[in-house]
């Protein structure tokens, strides 16, 4: 298997799938032209789109796409119906594609709908889990989030983890701010900006980095708590995300 990153937008990652048959599937096309460059030039026959979500920016090349190839099946949400997709998918199912079994995550939270789909070691989780950070709160509460991210944590540490925006830089800056006591977050903020600095992406990441270095998969942590106001050790978790997330938005 062959993974694919294509730069996208200002800040967005489109993610290709490819089986040794040169088959491919599509995550997340916020563009068309982009992928269908990628397609030409490796001669790649694709055979799904999947949409995590129903936001424009991880949809609005669908239309491009079908444009130049009717037949292609869309995954997504119920929430990604009217944005194209034309097989829904819940929690729990396994689609199969060419030699792919893509396990369906609901993982509520950015939006009610969004889900992520896993064929391991590849979880495409759209914007619930980024590298050092996680997505806004556009639908769901931040227990709905909260719990999203634990089911993801569940998962292996090798997963790799393909989110749909370069947002790293930002995200260990602030981790920067709300730990500034962790050498280990404040090494890879160091080697982040590196990455950044020559225009290299900094994703996928593995499971394994983000526990370490994610704030937001670090809610148990006592100094974080302090840091951000809240009494240590106070229940239930999620209140300390939530109060973490609250504090992003602002930085
Ligand atoms: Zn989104």
């Amino acid at each position: 298997m062959e993974l694919i990153r294509i730069p996208a937008l200002s800040d967005n990652y489109i993610w290709l799938l490819c089986d040794e048959n040169k088959h491919c599937v599509i995550v997340d096309p916020s563009e068309s032209q982009p992928v269908m460059d990628i397609l030409a030039a490796n001669q790649l026959i694709p055979a799904a789109i999947l949409l995590t979500h129903h936001h424009h920016d991880h949809v609005g090349g669908v239309a491009g796409l079908l444009k130049q190839y009717a037949e292609l099946p869309v995954y997504g949400p119920e929430e990604t119906r009217s944005k194209g997709a034309t097989h829904i998918v819940h929690e729990h199912d396994t689609i199969e594609i060419g030699h792919y079994y893509f396990h369906i995550m609901e993982l509520p939270g950015h939006t009610l709908g969004h889900i992520a789909f896993y064929q391991a070691p590849y979880l495409f989780c759209g914007d619930t889990l980024f590298s050092g950070g996680c997505g806004r709160l556009f639908e769901g509460t931040a227990e709905q989030m909260f719990s999203s991210l634990e089911k993801i944590m569940s998962l292996p540490d090798e997963t790799l983890i393909c989110c749909a925006h370069e947002y790293t830089a930002a995200n260990m800056k602030f981790a920067r701010a709300v730990l500034p006591e962790s050498e280990t977050i404040h090494d890879y903020y160091n080697k982040v900006i590196n990455i950044c600095e020559n225009n290299k992406p900094t994703v996928p990441t593995t499971l394994q980095i983000e526990k370490k270095i994610n704030v937001f998969l670090n809610c148990h942590n006592i100094d974080l708590q302090k840091n951000i106001g809240i009494k240590p050790n106070s229940k239930p978790l999620s209140s300390v995300f939530q109060q973490l997330r609250i504090y992003k938005d602002r930085f």
